[in-house]
């Protein structure tokens, strides 16, 4: 495969329109640094107040906002170059299954080394023993968590130039390309696979190993923050962070699933999905657990339960929902699904190279529901690690609605995507699954 045919691949699966792509860009670029920013700040120095920002911004306008903002001190460098190196080692050395990553729009099949499960595991118990033995304190990452974040926005902002730059001169597979225009190159990247040597997967490494394990790890410094200033954690935030830990559990554990999804699979490797796995999740997605440190609400035995179950009983049927789409792919549709034989599409489609290949689409159990019914269950889960705040102020919720407009527009892509690959099969789908994403409303 040429670099042109590549590059017209690319070209060809870019779903948002140039017009969308600046919009974003620019939006992404100049409101979510500032923002990940105001957010820790409101959340850690001003209750968790968004009028109490509101009104600090227009009593000391630009000045005060830059005065806020806080340096990345060598301390904050420190720690994200420990954490970043440990896991990339963790990822390099620990022993793990070799498995195949779904076939590339230009035929590659990428190969992984399946140790997400071995990587959290020592990853916690190193964090939560360097605590208990005295060695390293976490409430100094909650402490310098400002800085910590400051450090990230311009570190991965220099990471994504780096990568820019690699998938020019040393694209790692031909599941490379440039579109031509410079700034969409920049943000949505240009290597599907890039990697470091033939082994260190970046994209593994950014939205696994360090973004998805840094929520495991600050979801627990914001416990250790509230037990060491109070002497005890408070029930709402034993509640949100043993949702937060299970969902993060359940993600490792189905982590070589998740490198057949849109994020693996299909993003490239660019701002858009770098920069959101490096910065984003550590400060949006662990938001809820920070917000808690300073508001420690008390629930009480029974709703903190109920809570409990109701956030359990969501991430099981969103893994349920991947992992039935899934062992029906890996077994052919021989699976059965909810006790029967499903009922499917063999759907065919033709790759870059112009070789005709067959996907099978699952037209019941939960796909059969709505077509991307596995979203429901995820944002009620996101809806249930929240709710422990319960409804003083707005701010803990910012993720519970990001995740919503996230999830609602990736089903919009991911529809789009698959219309293009798989023409009137994926119609036939749509006429069998009329719903996107709600059964019976939308
Ligand atoms: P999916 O796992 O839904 O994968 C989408 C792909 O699955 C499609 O592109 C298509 O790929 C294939 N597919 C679509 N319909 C069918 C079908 N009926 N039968 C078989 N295969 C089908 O994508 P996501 O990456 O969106 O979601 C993965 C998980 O990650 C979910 O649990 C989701 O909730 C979670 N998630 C969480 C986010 C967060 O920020 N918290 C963000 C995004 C996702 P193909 O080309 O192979 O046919």
């Amino acid at each position: 495969m040429g670099a042109t045919d590549a590059d017209s691949a690319k070209k060809k699966e870019m779903v948002h329109s140039p017009i969308l792509t600046y919009f974003s860009v620019i939006t992404l670029l100049s409101t979510c640094p500032p923002f990940v920013i105001l957010l820790w700040y409101t959340m850690v120095h001003l209750d968790g107040s968004l009028l109490h920002t509101f009104n600090y911004l227009m009593e000391h306008g630009f000045e005060g906002f830059v005065n806020i903002w806080p340096k990345p001190t060598a301390i904050a460098w420190k720690i994200i170059a420990c954490y970043g190196l440990f896991e990339a080692a963790l990822q390099l050395w620990l022993p793990g299954k070799t498995v195949e990553g779904p076939i590339s729009p230009t035929g590659n099949r990428p190969i992984y080394k399946a140790n997400g499960v071995a990587a959290y595991v020592v990853t916690l118990i190193t964090y939560i023993s360097l605590w208990w033995f005295g060695i390293f304190n976490p409430t100094v990452v909650y402490d310098h968590l400002g800085e910590i974040y400051s450090a990230l926005i311009f570190g991965s902002f220099v990471f994504c130039i780096f990568l820019y730059i690699k998938g020019h001169v040393a694209p790692s597979s031909t599941d490379s390309g440039s579109s031509g225009n410079i700034i969409f190159d920049f943000y949505w990247g240009m290597e599907l696979y890039p990697r470091i040597g033939k082994n260190f997967d970046i994209k593994v490494f950014t939205n696994c190993r360090f973004g998805m394990m840094s929520w495991a790890v600050l979801a627990v410094t914001y416990c250790i923050k509230q037990y060491e200033r109070d002497g005890k954690v408070a029930d709402s935030m034993a509640v949100s962070t043993l949702l937060m830990l299970v969902y993060i559990t359940k993600f490792f554990w189905w982590e070589a699933g998740y490198w057949n999804t849109m994020d693996i699979a299909h993003d490239r490797a660019g701002f858009y999905i770098c920069w959101g796995c490096l910065v984003w999740v550590p400060s949006i997605y662990t938001s809820p657990g920070m917000y808690l440190v300073n508001h420690p609400v008390n629930l009480g035995a029974q709703l903190a339960i109920s809570i409990l179950i109701a956030g359990i009983l969501c991430i099981y049927i969103n893994y349920d929902c991947d992992r039935q789409r899934q062992e029906f792919r890996r077994t052919n549709g021989k699976s059965l699904v909810w006790g029967k034989a499903p009922s499917k599409i063999v759907a065919s489609y033709t790759t870059t190279k112009g070789e005709t290949k067959t996907s099978l689409l699952l037209t019941s159990g939960w796909w059969g529901l709505s077509r991307h019914f596995h979203y429901v269950p995820e944002i009620m889960a996101a809806f249930f690690w929240t709710v422990p705040a319960l409804f003083d102020n707005f701010l803990p919720y910012f993720y519970f609605v990001f995740l919503t407009i996230l999830l609602f527009d990736r089903a919009k892509r991911d529809d789009d995507r698959c219309r293009s690959k798989y023409g009137k099969y994926w119609k036939t789908y749509c006429n069998k699954v009329p719903y996107r994403i709600i059964p019976g409303i939308y």
